[in-house]
């Protein structure tokens, strides 16, 4: 570029913001005129809540279409790994797609689908003595993949003749995806109290969540006590009850609130006492995001059924897979077709997905990602321990690569922010403006970085949370 003079850049870069900014908002209206968003009251668009065109990715950021750079703090709703565009995720997909694009899984077969389970089967988790997980049953969604692992714990009963087990039992403040069968089993009252009349009767045990500690409890007390009143269910429902559904160590759409990974630990006992299937939900914990590969592990606990998606294809392809264990799927052999477990999405171990979900293993394996995530969480930490005695955060909890602040009018724990008041979304706009997305679940901001978050951006990050909070606290007090 040549540049004659200093204003003249100046006018030049002027010029290119303002062309960038009627960019932006030229796509903003398109996008009003003909999409509707997930998740979203609509009636705020345009208004209350900014809507971000996004250009492209890279790394943790995210370019608008205005030309600004956006850190992606929550990794795209919780998907993301490595990073956007992963140029090694791009390139397997790009393979793929010129090689095998899509191929019926009913009676066909595929190398991608087949690599994927045997490696997925291979780093599952186990626990000595209990028979490992060995099959794999692909969706195309988290939701989907909820789906088939609740049916398959109905069906595996049905097959043997056991007509009463016909019940789940999930926790409270628990979310496990939003089709009717998944939101069944889920707790949180603004996704499920509209489509109450359509859900399935659920069981619902106390969530373990350390937030709700009683003073003087430990996480591990609480753990005991929640597992305590799930064993009273158990003892009086158990032979209606045909699988536990739960996530484990963290509730994430719940506000992110952990428990202690003792908690999984007793309820696999319970479970195993009581002939009922443990599934867990690593949908989101899954891949590294608590600290180990899959959040079980810190508990030594090998589910029944493990259900995983978001970061199996690093947050480039949708799909999720079911893994089960040989008997669970011994249970379906048959010479009846209805003894087949009768569930399938036209997508069903799409090549594409499985070669990103290749990639994103190999990622794992050659850049020692769990080792280095130990030292990118520590340096979370350090960060957060800042939030400690900001007078409006009642606590600062961490799991590996998830850290949250959860804030209350007073600091404690006894008086939450009238919800009226809109302290998340108003910290989502202030984070914003500040060039990081925020998307706080209520009162609750949190840290859920691509791994690949560098110490600048974290830095950065942590400014912005603790700018985000003060503005959206002052604000609201105006309001
Ligand atoms: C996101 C999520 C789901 C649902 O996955 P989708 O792909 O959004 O349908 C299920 N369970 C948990 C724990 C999740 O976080």
């Amino acid at each position: 570029m040549h540049k004659t003079t200093h204003d003249a850049g100046m006018l030049t870069e002027a010029a290119a913001a303002q062309a960038a900014g009627d960019d932006a908002e030229a796509w903003r209206r398109r996008d009003l005129a003909v999409l509707w968003h997930p998740c979203t009251q609509m009636r705020e668009h345009p208004d209350t809540l900014p809507l971000l065109p996004i250009a492209r990715g890279e790394g943790p950021w995210l370019v608008g279409r205005d030309g600004h750079r956006y850190l992606d703090a929550i990794s795209s709703w919780w998907t993301n790994l490595f990073g956007h565009a992963e140029p090694r995720i791009a390139a397997a997909i790009a393979r793929q797609a010129t090689t095998l694009e899509h191929v019926i899984l009913a009676g066909c077969s595929h190398a991608p689908a087949v690599e994927l389970a045997e490696r997925l089967l291979a780093i599952a988790p186990r626990e000595p003595g209990r028979e490992p997980l060995t099959k794999v049953f692909y969706a195309d969604n988290g939701s989907a993949g909820v789906e088939v692992a609740l049916k398959m714990a109905f069906h595996w009963f049905r097959n043997r003749g056991v007509e009463g087990r016909t019940k789940f039992i999930a926790l409270d403040n628990g979310y496990h995806g939003e089709t009717l069968g998944a939101l069944a089993v889920g707790d949180i009252p603004l996704y499920r109290r509209v489509y109450a009349p359509l859900l399935a009767e659920a069981l619902f045990a106390p969530s373990p969540d350390a937030y709700q500690c009683e003073p003087g409890e430990t996480p591990a007390d609480r753990a005991r006590r929640a597992a305590g009143t799930l064993g009273e269910l158990l003892q009086r429902h158990a032979d209606e009850v045909c699988a536990l559904i739960l996530e484990p160590r963290v509730q994430c759409a719940g506000g992110m609130r952990m428990h202690d990974p003792l908690y999984l630990k007793l309820v696999r006992e319970l479970c195993d006492a009581h002939g009922v299937f443990l599934i867990a939900d690593e949908i989101a914990v899954g891949f590294g995001r608590t600290g180990t590969m899959f959040a079980s592990e810190q508990s030594g606990v090998q589910p029944d059924l493990l259900c995983l998606s978001k970061g199996l294809t690093g947050g480039s392809m949708p799909l999720a897979a079911v893994l089960a264990t040989q008997s669970i799927y011994d249970g379906f052999l048959d010479d009846s077709r209805e003894k087949a477990f009768l569930h399938s999405h036209s997508y069903t171990g799409n090549p594409l997905a499985c070669a990103a979900a290749l990639a994103t293993l190999d990622i794992f394996a050659s850049d020692g990602v769990i080792a280095r995530n130990r030292v990118t969480s520590q340096r979370m930490a350090d960060l957060a321990a800042a939030f400690a005695d900001h007078p409006h955060v009642a606590d600062v909890r961490q799991a590996g690569m998830i850290v949250a602040f959860e804030l209350t009018r007073n600091g404690d724990k006894r008086t939450p922010f009238d919800s009226a008041a809109r302290i998340g979304l108003r910290a989502y706009r202030a984070a914003l403006d500040r060039g990081v997305l925020l998307r706080p679940l209520g009162d609750v901001l949190y840290w859920m970085p691509p791994y690949c978050i560098d110490d600048d951006a974290l830095q950065l990050l942590a400014a912005t949370t603790r700018a985000a909070m003060d503005h959206a606290i002052e604000e609201a007090a105006c309001a």
